[in-house]
């Protein structure tokens, strides 16, 4: 029970990383704010969490909607007290188009969500922090925002900007009791890759040294490492998960 006393909110919290991210914090003692677009799933992440003994609460919140971002930081604060980490996961896969064919609709989704979305989560989040003197954060970036991906530019575009993002808060707010991090993982068995199941198994196969692809699980503890007391020492890092891929 590290994340005794601690409140964490999750964004994107109804599926896939972000669900496992919030059960595996609440396992470890966390009350979690569990947000995301999709209401019921949304809520039955709560309900696994509550089963499991654990304390949550659900908010609907898309992460383009500014306004709804500061409401539910208020509520969850109300709820649980001083915010102590934020996961800022929510994100879509995007259209597969090669950048000649990439729509202006397609590109601003994709920043809107993946990229601003981050933005103005981190921007609440972090005012609420030095309120509160202090907290932990991580982004989901993606290994396609260390490298390119080929026929999805605006992806890897805006998991680059993730990067930026989170390494100039870091350096920024160093001094004042706030580690900012990411997580780059590799191919991730989440409901995301639904859409090109075939083409990530055979991506996996050419490229990733273990063979498989990884589990929601296996991102979300990392994530609880990194905002943990345990890497106290680490900001502004971007960690790979992603069975070797990383190796070339
Ligand atoms: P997922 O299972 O689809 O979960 C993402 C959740 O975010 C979904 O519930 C999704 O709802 C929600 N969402 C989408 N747009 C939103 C918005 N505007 N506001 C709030 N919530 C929104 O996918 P996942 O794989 O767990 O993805 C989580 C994060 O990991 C994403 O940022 C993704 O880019 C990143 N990532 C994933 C992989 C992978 O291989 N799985 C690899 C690298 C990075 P909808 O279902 O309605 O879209």
């Amino acid at each position: 029970m590290i994340f005794k006393n601690k409140v964490a909110l999750v964004t994107g919290a109804a599926s896939g990383i972000g669900r496992a991210t919030s059960l595996t914090l609440a396992q470890k003692g966390a009350s979690v704010i569990v947000t995301d677009i999709q209401e019921e799933m949304g809520k039955e992440t709560v309900s696994l969490i509550q089963q499991a003994g654990g304390q949550a609460v659900f908010y609907p919140l898309d992460v383009t909607d500014k306004v709804a971002i500061k409401e539910v930081i208020v509520k969850g604060i109300d709820q649980f007290g001083p915010i102590h980490f934020a996961v800022n996961n929510a994100g879509i896969g995007g259209a597969i188009a090669a950048t000649h064919e990439v729509s202006d609709d397609d590109w601003d989704r994709m920043m809107d969500i993946n990229l601003k979305g981050v933005f103005y989560c981190m921007r609440e989040e972090i005012s609420a922090m030095l309120h509160h003197k202090g907290g932990s954060i991580v982004n989901i970036s993606s290994l396609a925002g260390l490298n390119g991906f080929r026929m999805n530019g605006p992806y890897s575009v805006a998991k680059h900007g993730v990067i930026g993002l989170t390494k100039s808060a870091a350096a920024e707010y160093a001094t004042l009791g706030i580690r900012v991090n990411a997580v780059c993982p590799g191919v991730t068995k989440t409901p995301i890759l639904d859409a090109a199941t075939e083409i990530m198994e055979a991506v996996v196969q050419a490229r990733v040294p273990m063979q498989r692809m990884g589990k929601p699980e296996e991102i979300a503890q990392s994530i609880c490492y990194l905002l943990s007391d345990e890497a106290s020492y680490i900001t502004g890092h971007c960690l790979a998960i992603d069975g070797g891929m990383e190796t070339g």
